[in-house]
């Protein structure tokens, strides 16, 4: 049984925390009473979020103005929120745990800080290779991790798939951001999961064999490079190249789908997600919020938001998303793209891509 009241487990964990900060704490003067039930006579939910605060702020603003439940956040980045749940255990006010690619979702559930829920609107709204098998984490959004290039330098034909830029024809026109980065871990697992390892490994040695310059530490950067004609190709999330597009609607690049047709296997996405979180002492209310940001609305405001894809297939993506084409989706379950994650960095690490 649970000793400590909600408030006062949020106060131990604002102080425990130091630098981070407690968004939307409740104040000082407020009695634990009134801190855990909102005017609803809902309890409140906390949610620990790698997202950055502007990405998730407006939906949780959104759900108190429909709800009047209040919804409290921290933000963070994933390793050390995954930790800091670890640390709390029990005493953690954490109900619901969110965060992007499903690499970090699926560490989440190994080191068992999320908990399996069972709800037919979640697993009716998101698709199966978008969810966790085991129901403890949801994809909300969807990002497609593919290739841009440059419209002034690469001739039609020259882009074909993933392995394709394995190809000598793409020495030295090639860039890519750094192998640290779960995006690229998710990526070459996926090539694992699809190829074995052994050709995975080729491929990634072909990149490496190909690239015009040491990996970058962001996509946006790769772009960059590719504009100032450092190299020809590269592989970003497809948001980054949308905001680069709206910077600049001019720009000498293009999204192009790989591994489509026939015998190919679609483009690697990943999603931005949620789980509930182990130790939750709210899980009716973080199941319902959960429920409202796969709903039709939420994918909607979602869609808009970051110039990602609805996760939820009844919800179209922006104009300005669409506008880049449709494409096959590798429907690989994205928690294999966890599962093979380790031996993703390790092969990375043979390959020499850095
Ligand atoms: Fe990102």
């Amino acid at each position: 049984m649970k000793t400590l009241s909600h408030l006062q487990k949020i106060l131990l964990t604002a102080s425990v925390a130091g630098a981070l900060t407690l968004t939307a704490c409740s104040s000082d003067e407020k009695s634990a009473t009134e801190a855990k039930k909102t005017s609803a006579g809902e309890k409140e939910i906390v949610v620990y979020s790698s997202r950055k605060e502007h990405l998730i702020k407006p939906f949780f603003e959104k759900y108190t103005q429909e709800t009047g439940v209040e919804v409290k956040f921290i933000t963070d980045k994933e390793a050390p929120l995954i930790s800091r749940l670890k640390a709390e255990g029990k005493r953690s006010p954490a109900d619901i745990f969110m965060t992007v690619d499903a690499g970090n979702l699926w560490l989440a559930k190994k080191e068992g800080v999320l908990q399996p829920i069972q709800s037919d609107l979640l697993t009716a709204s998101i698709p199966e290779n978008l969810r966790d098998p085991d129901n403890q984490w949801f994809g909300l959004t969807v990002r497609a991790r593919t290739i841009v290039y440059s419209t002034e330098r690469v001739k039609n034909g020259e882009l074909v798939s993933y392995e394709g830029l394995a190809d000598q024809s793409w020495k030295g026109r090639l860039c890519l951001r750094t192998s640290k980065k779960v995006y690229n871990q998710s990526l070459v697992a996926m090539l694992i999961g699809r190829y074995g390892e052994e050709k995975a490994q080729q491929i990634v040695e072909g990149w490496v064999a190909n690239l015009a310059s040491d990996p970058f530490s962001n996509d946006t950067k790769v772009m960059n490079a590719i504009v100032a004609g450092q190299c020809d190709a590269g592989i970003v999330n497809t948001y980054y190249f949308g905001r680069l597009q709206k910077e600049n609607p001019q720009l000498p690049l293009a999204l192009f789908w790989p591994d489509q047709g026939e015998a190919g296997k679609g483009v690697h996405v990943n999603i931005s997600g949620a789980g509930i979180t182990k130790h939750s002492d709210n899980v009716v209310g973080a199941l319902k919020l959960l429920e409202w940001l796969a709903s039709e609305q939420a994918q909607q405001m979602y869609a808009g938001e970051n110039m990602e894809y609805p996760a939820n297939p009844k919800v179209q993506p922006t104009p300005e998303v669409a506008a880049w084409g449709e494409f096959r989706a590798d429907d690989m379950n994205l928690s294999k793209a966890g599962e093979l994650q380790p031996a993703a960095v390790q092969l990375m690490d043979k390959a020499g891509y850095n």
